[in-house]
């Protein structure tokens, strides 16, 4: 068995546009081995970050998908905490270019004299675009299809080392072992070296998270979800609702669904439900006759990815 780092996402809020009872507006945070990363970001998400323990100074970016409020109205009070706090590594916020203005004028207005350095990184939602990478995770971006430009995001964790063959792992001293699981060739005293592709496996498949809210019923997606472990993608209605949906530039659990089988993703993950919805149940019976491997987000629900 080889021990992997852990790939999770924590769905801090999962209702959409009115906070219902019990739901909080979109939320997520995702972490890759030690990487902690917050999608999207709304009203109360430092309280929904304190209800689960998580210290949220250990956040290095924050990614908006979009500037509908349920999904960014946090963010001014977040980042004032972590300068009350006393954050000092930086901060960086990728999302809509009037997000830069919009974070400006209100710490300007309060006269706040950020003690950390804030970056602004302005996204593009076209579909692939690389949008930021760092030593544990790659993220590009999806093109949603909604009444204002909306990002959505593919978490990709960088490959692994090479796997040591069982058959010739004990062949190999422990102190050359890590050196060969980076592609090195074992050379072991005066003796011809072996080379590293008689020692080695490919690494396991980069594990993929995606991120799919908000957004009409968009199969251009589809080449991009592929091979992706897990997807979130919004359910806002029923059925019975789908003209209201089209209107509204949202999806139904089915059309989720219908996204999630023809990428062929691992499992599906709803949410951003509709108030009128008291139990997401009937979201997820209406999905799963489409794609079975469906499942509801909750609010503190953790997920484990690949
Ligand atoms: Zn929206």
């Amino acid at each position: 068995m080889h021990q992997r780092p852990p790939f999770t996402l924590i769905t801090l809020g999962t209702g959409a546009a009115l906070p219902a009872r019990g739901r909080y507006p979109t939320a997520q945070l995702v972490q890759v081995s030690g990487g902690c990363y917050l999608v999207d970001c709304g009203e109360g998400t430092q309280e929904r970050l304190r209800a689960i323990g998580f210290n949220f100074q250990r956040i290095s970016d924050i990614f908006i998908s979009h500037l509908h409020g349920d999904h960014f109205l946090g963010l001014m009070g977040l980042i004032s905490s972590m300068h009350l706090m006393g954050r000092q590594q930086p901060l960086t916020i990728h999302g809509p270019k009037e997000l830069q203005e919009i974070i400006g004028v209100q710490l300007r207005a309060s006269a706040t004299y950020l003690r950390y350095p804030l970056h602004m990184r302005v996204t593009t939602p076209v579909n692939g675009t690389l949008l930021m990478e760092d030593e544990h995770v790659v993220v590009t971006a999806l093109e949603l299809q909604h009444r204002i430009p909306c990002t959505g995001f593919v978490f990709r964790e960088r490959p692994g080392p090479l796997l040591l063959r069982p058959d010739r792992v004990s062949s190999i001293p422990k102190f050359r072992r890590n050196a060969v699981k980076m592609g090195e060739d074992l050379r072991l005293g005066d003796s011809e070296p072996i080379p590293n592709a008689e020692l080695t496996l490919p690494p396991l498949p980069a594990r993929a998270y995606a991120y799919c809210s908000d957004t009409a019923y968009a199969p251009s997606l589809i080449p991009y979800l592929k091979g992706v472990d897990l997807l979130y993608h919004e359910a806002t209605f029923t059925t019975a609702m789908a003209a209201r949906a089209k209107e509204t530039m949202h999806s139904t659990a089915e059309q989720a669904a219908m996204i999630a089988r023809d990428a062929g993703v691992g499992r599906l993950l709803l949410g951003h439900f509709s108030s009128r919805y008291k139990h997401a149940e009937v979201l997820l019976e209406e999905a799963r006759p489409v794609f079975l491997n469906t499942e509801l987000s909750y609010e503190g629900g953790v997920f484990h990815i690949g």
